[in-house]
């Protein structure tokens, strides 16, 4: 298996210096390795190939030693790739008969990574130069950057990235080969309805909700949002004013990334099959407002803002999910999900007059009464095992 992890780095003020200067020169090696290809595409109608850009690189090098000598030839290769991908795209799109826009520029906060694409190339992970209880990355040009290293890390290093958040600088490694850990069988099935209120709901009626401070953030995140929007363009107010959005931004997204784990884990260590909605077949029959069984209802109290944010947690919370069944040797099932709120999950009829309020169901026709979320994730969890056994019968 695969995964990748994404540590915290404590860089000395100096350090910090060196990683904005490597950013900054792997940015303008991107852009100038653009406009090249851009001038050859204009003028000639030729098509600069990654090949020919990268066998130039050892003349930029030697040109400018105290400059992009500086740094590792492979994040620079990894740079000119990335740039080689956004070409690729272009012209598959091209292709395809869309008029895509040409790949850009790269402004100042526009580009935010450095890739180092090999461990002990031009970077070394856990590079001990002289601490044996702390952890570092060594990268070239840089130095042994200190990790603030949250967890152990299994697998082997492959790439290691530097990447810029704000004003904070993360380590992300990528690890090949990381051990499976099966958990033992509990002999339990279970589907899941995915809310708003409650992240997750089961069909044995649990609910893991959205934790309260990811609501408290989300809330300051559109407010922060509203008031960015009221800025004027180029103002220093403006500028203060994105800087807190996107402060904000990196909150929600850690604190929906951490609540993800801890609920995908609860699932995994409970059920050995689970059960959920096909997320892309539901957001094409999903509006932002609401849902075509329920539409608007679920949005009363929220801005629909604050109701996106919260809502965006689910492609990340099956994500984790999927990484976590994997490793612990679940199987996952995922269901259309048309239906399955407003259906009885007690005899079948589906009205949408069985949907009394967000949370109350209460079956028009047999007169079973479950909250709604409950109701919905035995649906969803009835559809998967019917799934799985047409496809066992197959
Ligand atoms: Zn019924």
């Amino acid at each position: 298996m695969r995964r990748s992890y994404r540590f915290l780095l404590r860089p000395t003020s100096k350090q910090a210096a060196a990683l904005v200067a490597c950013l900054e020169d792997h940015r303008a090696l991107y852009n100038a390795a653009l406009e090249h290809r851009r001038t050859a595409y204009a003028k000639a109608g030729v098509s600069v190939r990654y090949g020919d850009q990268s066998a130039e690189l050892k003349h930029i090098r030697a040109d400018d030693p105290g400059g992009q000598g500086r740094w590792s030839f492979s994040s620079q290769q990894a740079t000119l790739r990335r740039l080689d991908r956004a070409f690729r795209a272009f012209f598959d799109r091209v292709k395809a008969g869309r008029t895509p826009g040409f790949p850009r520029f790269k402004g100042p906060g526009r580009f935010d990574s450095v890739e180092w694409p090999k461990d002990g190339d031009g970077c070394r992970w856990d590079s001990q130069p002289e601490h044996p209880t702390a952890t570092y990355v060594r990268l070239q040009g840089v130095g042994h950057v200190r990790v603030h290293q949250h967890r152990p890390i299994r697998g082997r290093v492959k790439t290691i990235s530097a990447k810029r958040e704000g004003s904070c600088w993360y380590v992300v490694l990528s690890c090949d080969d990381v051990p499976a850990e099966p958990l033992p069988a509990t002999g339990a099935t279970a589907g899941i309805d995915m809310g708003v209120a409650s992240l997750v709901t089961t069909s044995d009626g649990a609910h893991l909700a959205n934790p309260r401070h990811l609501a408290t953030t989300s809330g300051r995140l559109a407010e922060a949002q509203r008031v960015l929007d009221r800025k004027k363009r180029g103002s220093k107010r403006r500028r203060k004013a994105v800087a807190r959005v996107a402060a904000l931004h990196g909150k929600v997204r850690r604190q929906r990334l951490d609540h993800a784990h801890k609920a995908a884990l609860v699932l995994v260590r409970g059920y050995d099959v689970i059960v959920h909605e096909d997320l892309r077949i539901r957001n094409m029959t999903r509006s932002a407002s609401g849902t075509i069984d329920q539409p608007g209802r679920n949005v009363a109290a929220k801005s629909g803002l604050n109701r996106s944010i919260l809502d965006a947690g689910w492609g990340v919370f099956l994500t984790v999910l999927a990484y976590k069944a994997e490793s612990a040797g679940r199987e996952l099932i995922a269901v259309n999900p048309a239906g399955t709120s407003r259906t009885c999950s007690r005899c079948g009829h589906g009205a949408k007059e069985n949907r009394v309020s967000q949370a109350v169901f209460r079956c028009q026709g047999c007169g079973h009464a479950a909250h709604a979320d409950v109701n919905a994730a035995t649906n969803v969890l009835r559809a998967g095992l019917a799934l799985r056994q047409a496809a066992e019968a197959a």
